[in-house]
């Protein structure tokens, strides 16, 4: 078997538990459910970009940088995170969130300002644009920036879910699919060369939490291919090698509906599993709309693969609350 030959630093908490979720089986009556629980990675409340975060951090220390910067949503999970890791490393950290401050200051936001992070608000701008003139102003003040890319998304990011595959085979669940939710695309792409690496043969359907299928496996293909380049595997991936479902859009990204409010008091109420409103809350509802819809067979053995974001319930409170 190969292994995953690239720097890494270590501070995430792996491996993630894999719990079964008898309760929410029952209820849905089957598929057999369990859950990987990368909500619990261990820094500043988990999460994926953690594993990410652990290859990235050793590319931007191989490269000498004082600072880090990257961008996101303004209630970005893999913003606070990368806060999270440039604090733990010693680096100081700005991140560019879209759109202007919001009130009151909760979620990822306020975990940002506590971990130390230089908050900019890229305004009407696109955040990728400021964060690329931040990075050029760092630079200039000799700051030693490294740019974080979007989602932590590159082949270097990736390779740490393809090590999470590797990780998940070892505790010994066999399984017919892994469900999660897809977005940059990074954890889908490190999952199939992953899968490819370790001979993992069971589907991985990614619930899109913002992008067209199409658009989306496009992209996963690509990196994934960049990525199975990185770790000097021959392998390459077409977008038909890449399993999307765009079914659960709903009414765009981060805009929380039936279907995410649903899953969320659902997992809670049955596993006391905490999701959040704008990832795994779609990815879950996805999930057992499938089921209910046939699509996924009743007697599968599907591991749903918790990707964090729990901070983020706190900004979706008024939406959240009994009554709302
Ligand atoms: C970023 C994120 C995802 C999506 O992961 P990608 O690698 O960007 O596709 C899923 N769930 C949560 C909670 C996230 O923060």
């Amino acid at each position: 078997m190969s292994s995953i030959a690239l720097p890494r630093l270590a501070f995430a908490h792996l491996p993630t538990a894999i719990e079964p979720m008898p309760r929410l089986s029952a209820h849905l009556g089957g598929a057999h459910l369990w859950v990987k629980r990368d909500d619990q990675t261990g820094l500043a409340f988990g999460g994926n970009k953690t594993r990410k975060l652990e290859f990235l951090l050793a590319e931007a220390q191989a490269h000498g940088a004082r600072s880090l910067i990257t961008w996101g949503a303004a209630q970005s999970n893999h913003c606070r995170q990368t806060a999270a890791a440039a604090a733990r490393n010693g680096l100081a950290c700005q991140v560019v969130l879209r759109g202007g401050p919001t009130e009151p200051v909760t979620g990822n936001v306020l975990l940002d300002q506590l971990l130390g992070a230089e908050l900019i608000w890229a305004g009407e701008r696109d955040p990728g644009e400021v964060a690329r003139e931040a990075f050029d102003r760092a630079w200039e003040q000799g700051r030693r920036p490294y740019m974080i890319p979007f989602g932590g998304s590159s082949p270097t990011g990736a390779a740490a879910y393809a090590a999470a595959i590797g990780e998940f085979l070892n505790q010994g669940v066999s399984l017919d699919r892994i469900v999660l939710a897809s977005a940059s695309g990074g954890t889908q792409s490190g999952m199939l060369v992953g899968a490819r690496m370790y001979g993992f043969e069971g589907r991985i359907t990614g619930i899109s939490v913002d992008q067209p299928a199409s658009t989306l496996q496009q992209l996963i293909a690509s990196l994934a291919t960049q990525t199975a380049s990185l770790l000097h595997q021959d392998a390459t991936f077409e977008p038909a090698d890449v399993d999307v479902n765009d079914r659960f859009l709903g009414g765009g990204y981060a805009v929380m509906g039936e279907l995410e409010r649903g899953a969320m008091r659902t997992f809670a109420r049955l596993e006391g599993l905490i999701l959040d409103p704008v990832y795994t809350g779609r990815a879950a509802g996805g999930l057992i709309e499938l089921l209910r819809d046939g699509d996924i067979d009743r007697d599968e053995r599907v591991l749903f693969w918790h990707t964090g974001g729990t901070p983020a319930v706190f900004a979706y409170a008024e939406q959240l609350k009994v009554g709302a």
